[in-house]
């Protein structure tokens, strides 16, 4: 079993270090990760300029450029092998409803899963890394499971484990992903030069969190896992469409 380990917080976090120890004992490993936090990056590849990958002390390979960048390198011409399975994380923070869209952690699994790969995006509920063994542990038996069992591919599963003890969490929860608000207003201040910054802020807080969402079963003590496509096709509205530009040649 040859595992592929990324993230999106970068070579040095913890949570990267704690998946790869338990990824460890279940295949052969391979860790690349972006040289600095690349947390909202989604799955942006760099075009404008070449990538460099280098190997830290600890045997990571990390690079100057995004998740998504990391995965594809790996994939189209560092591994001498394609991976069996792609896993990322543990990121440091949720990735819940709208996040998926803007996530790097679950970028850099979609990239696994592009290519053909079962792939499987990890992240901790609450920033700040608190029982992120046991998350990890949560993950090391979750692609046990998955290796003993394996579903049939292609496959994205986005796994959100609650900051708590193994002792306290409830079980797993298969669940679609809920709908946020509006995302805070954006910071405006003034550099000190005078002209206007602004700074993105944080994602709405949860609208939709009803039974069966992720948010809900996160909140109710359950890991959730839900499985993703990538296919943005609004099928119920290709109908509206199509008439629509029929009223128009009229
Ligand atoms: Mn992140």
């Amino acid at each position: 079993m040859r595992i592929l380990v990324a993230n999106d917080d970068g070579y040095l976090a913890p949570g990267l270090a704690a998946l790869a120890d338990r990824m460890r004992s279940l295949g052969e490993v391979f860790v690349i990760a972006p040289e600095s936090n690349h947390s909202g990056a989604s799955n942006s590849l760099t075009l404008t300029r070449p990538l460099s990958v280098r190997e830290a002390s600890n045997g990571f390979f990390y690079v100057n450029g995004t998740p998504t960048d990391c995965v594809h390198i790996a994939m189209t011409g560092l591994l001498q092998q394609r991976p069996d399975l792609v896993v990322s994380g543990i990121n440091n923070g949720q990735n819940m409803g709208d996040d998926t869209i803007y996530s790097g952690t679950v970028a850099a699994a979609m990239e696994g899963y592009l290519f053909g790969v079962p792939a499987i995006a990890f992240s901790q509920v609450e920033k700040g890394h608190a029982h992120l063994d046991a998350a990890a542990q949560v993950a090391a038996e979750f692609v046990m499971r998955f290796i003993r069992d394996p579903l049939p591919s292609p496959i994205l599963l986005n796994v959100n484990i609650p900051n708590r003890p193994l002792s306290d969490l409830r079980g797993l929860r298969v669940t679609r992903l809920g709908k946020r608000h509006q995302s805070e207003p954006v910071i405006r201040a003034t550099d000190p030069h005078g002209s206007p910054i602004y700074w993105i802020g944080p994602a709405g807080v949860a609208k939709d969190a009803g039974p069966g969402t992720d948010f809900h079963a996160v909140e109710n003590g359950y890991v959730s896992i839900t499985p993703l496509q990538i296919d943005l096709t609004h099928c119920g509205q290709i109908e509206v469409v199509e008439q629509w530009l029929q009223r128009g040649s009229r």
